[in-house]
């Protein structure tokens, strides 16, 4: 097992953010940095692991096992990639991995490929093929490439010490991977698969993750006889409607409130106050303004779950009807929204059949 894993984290990052080099910012749990560390530490592979970094202080302060040795960046990439091929020489590698921090999400199964393929190869190196059309530009022309052809290498890439040691020493070019160097050469690369989950994080965004929020919402009205009765924006057949300042659809009520609510925005009341205005305003009215500005914002519904609070009418005669239309309302799939009927005991109010209550949670995330 003369095999070392080198990981390159010098970069400032000058597309991802200027306070924090990138290669320290978290990530699924942890310091992308550390993703590539603890995955070489478990693969068992390498004898020592190298992190190349102009952030000593910080990292020293880490407590590494005693395996990983930290030495200084240099300027550009292929000059940290040096540094650490000159340190590793007095170790007598027979091969060595290079790896971009900058991926922390390659699995142990594409280490372990590149290191069955390195028995019969001197240079080892993951590839893809582009999933966008790609356009070479020579001077004023144009040219389409084939993408089938076109092949973006990832790392880790390994190498012979040997070979690769000799080709970077004497290299007169800035490469910007150590295959380049092989390949300027003339020496046979062995491409295996890479992987479209390593990619490489280049800006804030790329790990940024979407967050989710939930909000609850409630409402409660007076029935009373001679009115039309909506529930869900759907008219139900029924002796009494609900009173209120405008059409009394209670659940339509709740899921504003459960959607103002996920999005912190206050109250129902505060857009749609008990003011001239708003008199006998029918409650699609109400909701839609919010559903759009909640789908305008980059927010989605992952779902919505009811709770109809009532003795009569029974829920299950009409829950179609009333998703259909809590459906169209807010442009959410039938199947995320559930409808529940809850009766209570006779008790109260509800119970004695003067009043309809509705709750409504709703869970909504936000992406970039
Ligand atoms: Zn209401």
């Amino acid at each position: 097992m003369n095999n070392y894993f080198v990981i390159l984290a010098a970069g400032k990052s000058k597309r991802f953010s200027k306070n924090l080099p990138k290669q320290f910012f978290r990530y699924k749990n942890k310091e992308i940095l550390d993703h590539s560390v603890d995955k070489s530490l478990y693969s068992k592979l390498f004898k020592k692991i190298i992190i190349v970094s102009n952030n000593l202080n910080y990292l020293k302060k880490k407590k590494y096992p005693k395996s990983i040795t930290l030495i200084r960046g240099g300027k550009e990439r292929s000059d940290s990639s040096l540094n650490a091929l000159k340190y590793l020489k007095r170790y007598k590698p027979k091969n060595v991995y290079i790896h971009d921090a900058a991926r922390p999400n390659f699995s142990l199964k594409l280490l372990k490929t590149i290191s069955k393929n390195l028995k019969e190869n001197k240079a080892v190196v993951p590839i893809v093929n582009s999933r966008d059309s790609i356009k070479y530009k020579i001077k004023n022309a144009v040219l389409n490439l084939d993408r089938k052809k076109s092949l973006l290498t990832q790392t880790p890439q390994a190498f012979r010490f040997k070979e690769l040691y000799n080709l970077a020493i004497n290299q007169k070019n800035k490469v910007t991977d150590e295959a380049t160097l092989f390949i300027n050469n003339n020496y046979k690369v062995k491409f295996i698969s890479g992987e479209y989950q390593n990619h490489k994080i280049t800006f804030l965004n790329d790990i940024s993750s979407p967050k989710t929020f939930f909000g609850l919402g409630f409402d409660i009205h007076r029935l009373a006889k001679n009115k039309k009765l909506f529930l869900g924006g759907a008219k139900i057949p029924f002796h009494s409607g609900l009173k209120g300042h405008s059409d009394g659809d209670v659940i339509l009520h709740a899921i504003t409130d459960a959607i103002l609510g996920a999005l912190r925005r206050k109250d129902i009341g505060t857009y749609f106050p008990n003011t001239k205005k708003y008199k006998n305003i029918r409650s699609p009215k109400i909701l839609k303004p919010v559903v759009e500005n909640l789908y305008k914002s980059n927010f989605s519904i992952n779902n919505l779950d009811i709770n109809l609070i009532c003795e009569q009418p029974k829920v299950s005669k009409y829950r179609n009807k009333i998703i259909n239309s809590i459906s169209k309302l807010t442009n959410l799939n039938k199947d995320l929204i559930n409808l529940k009927g809850k009766t209570v005991e006779k008790l109260g109010l509800i119970g004695k059949e003067k009043a309809i209550a509705c709750e409504v949670i709703i869970s909504i995330t936000k992406y970039d």
